[in-house]
């Protein structure tokens, strides 16, 4: 395999804004709006936003889609030499699943209180996977706060707030 030579030096915010502009995506289609792009080598090899309510799967987290995409595009399941960047905190499943990956790294942007991966009280990751938090906190979490607002204007319920995605 030849060694690629990143051309231009691609920033932690560059990364996370790409995957912003995943949740925008999942905003115009009326998902939470949560994105996440992983990157090899300084280049996106896969990108997705959440996806459970178009694809009526409660398990297509943008964190799952990317994690299988990648592994696809890269014809192996370990991605070791990964960072995955999502807007929001990962939940349990997605940190399992990022563990299972043994992902190299992962940076997220806001912090999930209810239902972040952090709230189970043994750790979740893998020993070798380095977290990175609060990069663009304000901005991907604002978009999921405005998100459940209009959707409590709309007539939504409160149970609504419940569910992040
Ligand atoms: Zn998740």
């Amino acid at each position: 395999m030849k060694e690629q030579v990143p051309k231009r030096f691609y920033s932690e915010e560059y990364f996370m804004n790409e995957a912003l502009k995943e949740a925008h995506k999942a905003l115009a289609k009326g998902e939470v709006p949560i994105g996440a792009v992983i990157v090899s080598n300084k280049t996106i090899i896969a990108r997705a936003h959440n996806l459970t309510e178009t694809l009526h799967d409660v398990t297509a987290h943008a964190e799952m889609q990317t994690i299988t995409a990648a592994a696809s595009f890269l014809g192996g399941k370990y991605l070791t030499e990964c960072v995955l960047y999502v807007t929001l905190e990962p939940c349990v499943m997605c940190a399992a699943a990022a563990a299972w990956a043994q992902i190299g790294k992962i940076v997220y942007a806001a912090d999930d209180e209810k239902r972040g991966y952090r709230m189970v009280a043994y750790p979740l990751l893998h020993p070798k996977t380095e977290v990175v938090s609060g990069i663009m906190a304000s901005e991907c979490s604002r978009i999921i706060k405005e998100f459940f607002k209009n959707r409590r204007k709309l007539g939504g319920t409160e149970s609504h707030e419940q569910i992040p995605r």
